[in-house]
């Protein structure tokens, strides 16, 4: 493949977009929206993530609930869980960041 102006200058700005997303996943600039999405720094500012186009059903890590989802980009966690838990619904890791000392509480149980 012959790389000409136009290449170079795609990939360039597909690396400036990259490297600005890196940025902001650093600099954390919508830790509140975040925080709202239940989604840890890592998951919230990759964007673009590769994903197959086909519906996935998937159970919630903790609580066993079945959930859909439009693509194989599929959540470890429902909502509840993962709010009660302060765990990242998209991965399942610490929304502190923070080693956890006990085990995670199913939203079912609760009710
Ligand atoms: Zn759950
Ligand atoms: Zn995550």
């Amino acid at each position: 493949m012959k790389l000409d102006q136009q290449r170079i200058n795609l990939k360039t700005e597909n690396r400036k977009a990259m490297l600005d997303a890196y940025v902001q996943m650093i600099e954390d600039l919508d830790i509140k929206k975040r925080w709202e999405a239940s989604l840890c720094q890592i998951c919230f500012y990759s964007k673009g993530r590769i994903a197959g186009q086909a519906f996935t059903s998937h159970e919630c890590g903790i609580c066993d609930e079945p959930m859909q989802f439009p693509s194989t980009d599929v959540n470890a966690l429902c909502k509840d869980c993962a709010k009660l838990n302060t765990l990242c619904v998209h991965c399942g890791c610490s929304m502190r960041l923070t080693k956890r000392l006990k085990e995670p509480v199913s939203s079912k149980e609760l009710e």
